[in-house]
């Protein structure tokens, strides 16, 4: 029996979660938190609404940290997953862009597994499994290009929390829908899989495929190049980590091939600004990537929150990340100030406007 520790159990990835465990004999959920949603209708002998993670972590002690948090607020779970040597099944990539280099050191002290739940990250670990690096070219990366591909900036200018949420082939919670529509999400992810894969940025390349049947792609250096395909459905990467290295089954229809469109475009990166942002906050490293997520977190929450225009969150990074020091955090303390000096940047920018 694998007992697991559910962490964001309320939201879009931890609903499903809690589908996949309760149809597997051989998984049990030992613990399930959220930030402030009731859990009475989670079933977990220990449970957590709000405060500190690692506490309700180390009296689980889990065999499975499922961190389904959204935002930086995740990072705490995944350190103290990667130090103990306790798997980690991340969806939060969060915690991931803005502690990567805390995160590796911390799984090279503890030894743990760290199996990536993003749809995209899932698909590059199964295209990798049991290959040396040196076979390959590069890494794909692919997303649907959100709601508003196509658009130019002007038909940007007003659109609606309402549009952004409406996005094409995912349902998922409404900070990541945010994201995919700026682009913000490809960028988290691209530094996401630099971190998961260790593939310097310019071997990772972002293609649009509108609609998400292939989730990322790997070139081998032979000039082979696996791809990895599927419906869009979060059910399959989160069973697969829960359930790794076996592979459980799941309740999906197989993939119908003769009824799919596989059309690929590149980024628009002058529209969606936030993309390139990312990349070259990854490149930079230090804590660039850390000011990165933080400014972006707070931006698209004020965008949720009605308080900014769209176009504005790609403008609030920027700014951020123009005044960021990016000095590499030597501990989790320095990355927490960073986080902060970030957030203060873009709060301050908000309540001036
Ligand atoms: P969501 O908003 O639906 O759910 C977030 C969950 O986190 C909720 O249960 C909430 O209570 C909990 N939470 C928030 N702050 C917390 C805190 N401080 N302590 C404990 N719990 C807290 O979000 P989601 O769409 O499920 O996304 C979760 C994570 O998974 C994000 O990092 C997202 O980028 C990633 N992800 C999601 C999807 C998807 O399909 N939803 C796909 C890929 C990756
Ligand atoms: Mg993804």
């Amino acid at each position: 029996m694998k007992r697991i520790a559910l962490l964001g159990a309320t939201g879009s990835i931890g609903r499903q979660a809690i589908e996949i465990v309760e149809a597997h004999p051989g998984l049990e959920l030992c613990a399930a938190a959220s930030g402030s949603s009731p859990l009475d209708d989670v079933d977990a002998p220990l449970k957590q609404v709000g405060g500190d993670l690692t506490e309700l972590l180390e009296r689980a002690q889990p065999d499975v940290v499922l961190n389904a948090v959204v935002g930086f607020a995740g990072i705490h779970a995944t350190l103290w997953a990667l130090e103990r040597g306790v798997d980690l099944a991340l969806a939060n990539k969060e915690s991931l862009v803005a502690g990567g280099e805390l995160a590796l050191a911390a799984r090279n002290r503890g030894g743990g597994r760290l199996l990536p739940v993003d749809s995209e990250h899932s698909a590059l670990f199964q295209l990798l499994e049991g290959r040396g690096l040196e076979q390959v070219h590069s890494l794909v990366l692919t997303g649907s290009g959100g709601p508003f591909r196509g658009r130019t900036r002007d038909e940007l200018a007003d659109v609606t929390v309402e549009q952004a949420l409406a996005h094409p082939t995912w349902r998922m919670g409404p900070k990541i829908t945010v994201d995919s529509a700026t682009l913000a999400n490809k960028g988290l992810e691209l530094i996401e899989a630099h971190f998961l894969f260790g593939l310097p940025y310019e071997r990772i390349e972002v293609v649009l495929q509108p609609t998400s049947i292939v989730h990322s792609l790997v070139r081998l250096r032979d000039g082979a190049t696996l791809a990895h395909l599927g419906y869009p459905d979060m059910r399959v990467p989160i069973s697969y980590a829960l359930t790794y290295p076996e592979r459980a089954e799941t309740p999906l229809a197989p993939l119908d091939l003769t009824s799919l469109t596989l059309q690929f475009a590149a980024p628009d990166l002058a529209t969606f600004p936030l993309l390139a942002l990312a990349r070259e906050a990854g490149e930079k490293g230090g804590t660039y990537p850390c000011a990165f997520n933080a400014a972006n977190e707070v931006a698209a929450a004020a965008f949720l929150a009605g308080r900014l225009p769209f176009l504005a969150i790609a403008e609030a990074v920027a700014d951020a990340l123009a005044h960021a020091d990016g000095a590499p955090a030597r501990d989790v303390e320095e990355l927490l100030e960073a986080d902060a000096a970030a957030r203060r940047l873009v709060e301050q920018g908000l309540s001036v406007a």
